[in-house]
C-alpha cells in the first residue's frame, strides 16, 4: 500500500513512512494511492466479532509490510485494553431511528483516543525497530493533546509537546493535559487562538532544519495513522444496524474534518453510508462552503464547543483531493489562495461531487444548550456540547428509511460548565478518573512566536 500527497510533489510513501512524516513536504496530507475494498462478505462478518478484532480486519489492508500481523494485532490489542466500556464504540438508541455512537470511553473521554492510543503503541514498535529519536508536536482545541499526552507518556524514545490556545479550553481538558508526571510530555499555553496553534505546527514542519534536527512528527488529525484508525467505528455501528444489507447515516460533529473524512473512507471501502451530514456550531466555514461554493475564512468565536472553534479546516485538503479528481497541482493552488487571500471558490463539479457524499448543518449556542437539556429529559442520555450540536443536526435530517448514527465525540464530564448551564446538573467524572482535579498541574506559557517555541523545544533535547 503506497500513500501519496495531496499536492502531487512528495515522495510516496509506505504506511510507516506516512504515520512517521505526518505532513507531506510539500505541505499536502498523504492518502492512500488506491483505497482496498471489503466484500458484503467481509462486511457481514463483521457483525458480532470484538471491537478489537474489526479494527484488525479493517486497519490491516492499508498498513502494507509495515507491521507484521502480530505487531499490529499487539497494537490494537492494548490501544483498547484501557478504555472503560467493553464494547469500545457501544451504541444507544436516542429515538426512532436515530442511534449515538458513544466515542467517549477511552482514557481521556473523547474519540481522539480511538486513533491516539493506535498510533502511540505502532510509533513505539516502529522506533523499536529503528532505534530513532523523535519529537511530536502538536496543536489542539483540547481533546487532541489529552489524547496525545495520554498515548505517549513515559514511552523511551519520543518527546511530545502540545500547543493549547491558553485560556480557551476546558478545565478538564488543561489537566489531562497538565497533570501526567512523565518528563517526555509538555502542555505549550500559546497566547493566542487554536488557529494559532495549528499555524505553529504547519510552520515548524515546514522549517526543515529544525524538522529534520529534532525528528519531528505529527500526530494532529492530518496523520493518515488517526483517520485510519477512526474508519473501524463506522464499521462497527453500521455492521450492528444491519450493514451490508442495509443502508446507514452518520452525522458527525466536525472541526478538522478528520472523524468525518474515516467515514468518506468506510464509504469508498464499500460500507453502504447513504449520508455523511457535517454537524458545524456558529464556526460554520464548512457549512457555508457547502451551501454557497466559496471557502472564505472569518474569525473563530469561541463557542462552548470549543472542541470544533475553528475556521481551517485541514482534513478538508484531503476531500478537496476527491472533489478535484486527485488533481495535487489543483489542491496546491486552491492552499495557496486560502493562505494568501483567506479563500476560494469551489469549482461547480468539485462542488457537486462534494454535495453527493456531504450534507451539512449549523447548530447556535442557544440550539446547542437546549438539545442538551431536552435529550437528557427525553432519553436520559446527557450530552457533551460537541454531540450535542450533532444530535440538533441529525434530527432534522432523518430519513424513515435508514438510521441516523450521531457520532458522540466527548463525554459530558468534559464539559461540565455548559452541561449544567443546560441541565441544572453537573456531570460527575468516570470513577476512573474522580481525582484530576486534585492532582498538580505543569505548563508553560509561550508567545505566538515561533523562534522562541522551537528554541524551548530544541533546549530541551536529550544531549
Ligand atoms: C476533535 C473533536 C471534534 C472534531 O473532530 P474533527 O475530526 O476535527 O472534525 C469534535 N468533537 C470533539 C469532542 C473533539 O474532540
Amino acid at each position: 500500500m503506497r500513500y501519496v500527497s495531496t499536492r502531487g510533489q512528495a515522495p510516496v510513501l509506505n504506511f510507516g513512512e506516512a504515520m512517521r512524516a505526518g505532513l507531506a513536504r510539500d505541505g499536502g496530507l498523504y492518502v492512500p494511492e488506491t483505497i482496498p475494498a471489503m466484500s458484503r462478505g467481509d462486511i457481514a462478518a463483521l457483525r458480532g466479532v470484538s471491537y478489537e478484532e474489526a479494527a484488525f480486519r479493517v486497519m490491516r489492508p492499508f498498513v502494507g509490510d509495515s507491521f507484521s500481523d502480530a505487531t499490529l494485532e499487539g497494537a490494537i490489542e492494548r490501544a483498547y485494553g484501557g478504555f472503560g466500556h467493553d464494547a469500545r464504540a457501544p451504541l444507544v438508541q436516542l429515538g426512532p431511528n436515530h442511534f449515538l455512537l458513544e466515542l467517549f470511553h477511552g482514557p481521556t473521554l473523547a474519540f481522539k483516543d480511538f486513533a491516539m492510543q493506535v498510533i502511540g503503541q505502532l510509533m513505539q514498535a516502529s522506533l523499536e525497530e529503528t532505534g530513532d529519536r523523535i519529537t511530536i508536536v502538536g496543536a489542539t482545541s483540547g481533546d487532541t493533546g489529552s489524547a496525545a499526552i495520554e498515548a505517549f507518556r513515559g514511552l523511551d524514545a519520543v518527546d511530545v509537546y502540545i500547543l493549547f490556545p491558553d485560556g480557551r479550553v476546558s478545565e478538564v481538558q488543561r489537566r489531562q493535559m497538565t497533570t501526567p508526571t512523565e518528563a517526555n510530555v509538555q502542555a505549550l499555553a500559546l497566547d493566542g487562538d487554536f488557529d494559532d496553534c495549528q499555524a505553529m505546527v504547519k510552520a515548524m514542519f515546514n522549517d526543515f532544519a529544525f524538522r529534520d534536527r529534532v525528528g519531528l512528527t505529527a500526530v494532529n488529525s492530518i496523520n493518515w495513522a488517526r483517520v485510519l484508525a477512526q474508519v473501524v467505528y463506522y464499521f462497527t455501528a453500521a455492521a450492528s444496524l444491519g450493514a451490508p444489507d442495509r443502508e446507514v447515516d452518520f452525522t458527525v460533529p466536525t472541526g478538522n474534518f478528520g472523524d468525518i473524512f474515516a467515514g468518506y473512507i468506510a464509504k469508498r471501502m464499500g460500507l453502504p453510508i447513504g449520508r455523511l451530514v457535517i454537524a458545524t456550531n456558529q464556526n460554520d466555514i464548512l457549512h457555508r462552503t457547502l451551501e454557497t461554493g466559496a471557502h472564505v475564512k472569518e474569525g473563530v468565536t469561541p463557542s462552548i464547543s470549543p472542541s470544533m472553534d475553528i475556521q481551517v479546516s485541514s482534513n478538508f485538503e484531503r476531500a478537496l483531493f476527491e472533489a478535484y479528481g486527485r488533481d495535487g497541482g489543483a489542491v496546491a493552488q486552491l492552499m495557496g489562495e486560502l493562505a494568501e487571500k483567506g479563500g476560494f471558490p469551489v469549482s461547480q463539479g468539485a462542488l457537486q461531487a462534494l454535495r453527493e457524499v456531504y450534507g451539512s448543518g449549523r447548530v447556535s449556542e442557544e440550539e446547542t444548550s437546549a438539545t442538551i437539556r431536552d435529550m437528557a429529559r427525553r432519553t436520559g442520555e446527557v450530552l457533551c456540547p460537541h454531540s450535542a450540536v450533532g444530535v440538533r443536526v441529525a434530527e432534522t435530517r432523518i430519513d424513515r428509511a435508514r438510521p441516523m448514527v450521531t457520532l458522540a465525540t466527548a463525554h459530558p464530564a468534559k464539559f461540565p460548565d455548559a452541561v449544567e448551564a443546560a441541565t441544572g446538573a453537573r456531570p460527575p467524572l468516570p470513577k476512573r478518573m474522580a481525582d484530576l482535579y486534585d492532582r498538580s498541574e505543569r505548563l508553560v506559557r509561550v508567545a505566538n512566536d515561533l523562534a522562541a517555541v522551537e528554541e524551548l523545544i530544541e533546549e530541551r533535547l536529550p544531549a
